[in-house]
């Protein structure tokens, strides 16, 4: 999910919203300003409503922030790296930088957003029965009761047991603790998760086709979980196909790497004459001292206009290093190839611990590595190049 607006960073973690969250925050508005409110606390006007609507819908995207950040601070303490919190008008998502170590610390991270949410759920309903005691305006009391009422559903439907979903995440930590294998514990939990999903999306559905249009963020929400746990799952077989496999084994030479200082035209002339493997379609692009700085496509370098590639160099069009994936040889392979994408002209750098490129890794040769796997009679993969 991109993010659109930059909060600032908590706790070292960067947070944002998608444009989208602004969708949430009305229809919260919508639904509170012309139904829930002048129900619970009649007697005010339009504008009243809306406005305490609104700001409700803001305090709901907080209250998923706080979610989040639950979730990003536990696995902070446990030394998982969280790279950023998007806010989006489905939720909140929290990009770790890591897998938990154990099924203990997996537990933990997971449970934290709905026991977060439950919290304040419950905080609210006894802060909105201490103000009715207290004499407090109604239209304050009903608006924390419905808030409450929010935080503890948002608990509750985050613990339906299937991936991704917290509830699914924790189900995968008590298989992984009972049997000792994350990724069949991963692909359980995620076979839960599509069942989830796709009742989730057929009661949208119903919901829709018999006039309720709410029944559209439904199927959006099963769409989305059935989408998430397809890549899950895929990723779960990709590390049980490569085990313990290390960087070394998919690594190769490239026998052409590009110089970031070259012009495009000299680069593009020496690829026409020495270039001949399947494997040619990306490479390395190195300093003079072999340090990577990116990489460049051949499809990169052709939507430079003809013209321009006397005058432009490989460096100013390569994809940057911090794009790109990069490993130690020594590394596991599968933690290198979950940051790739899939295309076929997609390339990891290998680097010693020095910083100088000795190798890559290319879509191509984990594709075998990961075919070669499923044919060996054990199952596991090859260690030899
Ligand atoms: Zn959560």
């Amino acid at each position: 999910m991109k993010q659109t607006v930059r909060f600032g960073r908590i706790s070292g973690v960067e947070v944002g919203a998608n444009w989208s969250l602004i969708v949430l925050v009305l229809l919260v508005a919508y639904g509170l300003a012309t139904a829930v409110l002048p129900e619970l606390a009649p007697g005010h006007q339009a504008g009243v409503y809306w406005v305490i609507g609104i700001v409700a819908g803001l305090l709901i995207a907080g209250s998923l922030l706080l979610h989040e950040l639950a979730h990003s601070v536990v696995a902070l303490r446990a030394g998982i790296p969280v790279q950023r919190i998007t806010l989006w008008m489905l939720g909140g998502v929290s990009v770790l930088g890591g897998e938990p170590a154990s099924p203990r610390t997996a537990f933990w991270v997971s449970a934290s957003g709905p026991l977060t949410s439950l919290g304040l759920g419950l905080g609210s309903g006894v802060l909105a029965l201490l103000l009715n005691i207290a004499g407090a305006p109604q239209l304050l009391a009903a608006t924390l009761v419905w808030l409450g009422v929010m935080n503890v559903f948002l608990a509750v439907f985050n613990l339906l047991p299937g991936l991704p979903l917290d509830g699914g995440r924790i189900l995968r930590a008590a298989l992984w603790w009972r049997t000792g294998d994350p990724n069949q514990a991963a692909l359980s939990a995620g076979r839960a998760g599509r069942v989830i999903g796709v009742v989730i999306a057929a009661i949208g559905l119903a919901e829709w086709v018999t006039g309720r249009y709410t029944g559209l963020w439904l199927v959006m929400i099963g769409y989305l979980i059935v989408t998430s746990v397809a890549a899950e799952s895929r990723t779960a077989r990709l590390r049980i196909a490569l085990d313990s496999t290390p960087v070394a084994a998919a690594m190769s030479v490239p026998p052409l790497t590009a110089y970031a200082a070259m012009p495009i035209d000299r680069f593009a002339a020496d690829v026409m004459t020495r270039a001949h493997d399947a494997r040619d379609v990306v490479f390395a692009v190195v300093d003079l001292d072999a340090r990577p700085t990116g990489t460049v496509s051949l499809r990169r370098l052709a939507r430079v206009p003809v013209d321009q590639r006397a005058g432009l160099t490989v460096g100013a069009v390569q994809r940057p290093l911090k794009d790109v994936p990069v490993g130690h040889p020594e590394d596991q392979l599968a933690d290198l190839v979950v940051q790739m994408g899939s295309g076929s002209d997609e390339l990891a750098l290998v680097v010693e611990r020095d910083g100088r490129l000795v190798g890559v890794v290319h879509g191509y040769d984990v594709t075998r590595l990961v075919q070669l796997a499923a044919l060996r009679p054990s199952g596991q993969p090859t260690t030899s190049a």
